[in-house]
């Protein structure tokens, strides 16, 4: 049954209402009210609506040790590569000059491997924990990597050359 008297304030209007259609005064006080509603804020909704962010990525103490232990590594195969290309050991005969250019040169590949080996295993530890690398020590491994691998040819070179 339609009328103009609206069935919520009971006022009667200038529009014919059909039956349970409520005037526009209570329609915007209702719409207002959802609305409203939405964004009220409470305790709950804040939690409701708290993004569940991903614990940020830190990096583990363990990346810095491996990648601390890596360069070392990587600087003493430097320092060998260095004496090995620069240096010419005093008072030594031919054969024990090569035979010491071979003990470095060896030292130095075998050392580079390790370093690689530290090198790519913060990778490896940061997979097997679960746990995301910063962009900085995901840099740190990847260069750590390659200049590793730089050595690593280096040496291997070296190692041919006394051979
Ligand atoms: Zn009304």
């Amino acid at each position: 049954m339609s009328s103009y008297v609206c069935p919520r304030c009971r006022k009667k209007g200038p529009v014919k209402l059909r039956p349970n259609q409520l005037c526009q005064s209570c329609m915007s006080t209702w719409a207002w009210n959802t609305t409203n509603q939405v964004v009220t804020i409470t305790p709950e909704a804040v939690a409701a609506l708290k993004p569940k962010t991903k614990a940020p990525a830190k990096t583990n103490p363990i990346t810095w040790v491996l990648l601390s232990v890596s360069l070392v590594l990587s600087s003493v195969v430097v320092a060998l590569l260095v004496y090995f290309f620069k240096v010419t050991p005093a008072g030594l005969s031919g054969p024990q000059m090569i035979s010491r250019f071979h003990t470095i040169a060896v030292l130095a590949l075998l050392l580079a491997v390790l370093a690689g080996i530290v090198g790519a295993s913060v990778f490896d530890v940061a997979r097997r924990k679960k746990y995301d690398l910063t962009t900085s020590a995901r840099a740190a491994g990847v260069v750590t990597i390659i200049l590793t691998a730089g050595l690593l040819g280096t040496a291997g070179l070296e190692v041919r050359l006394v051979r």
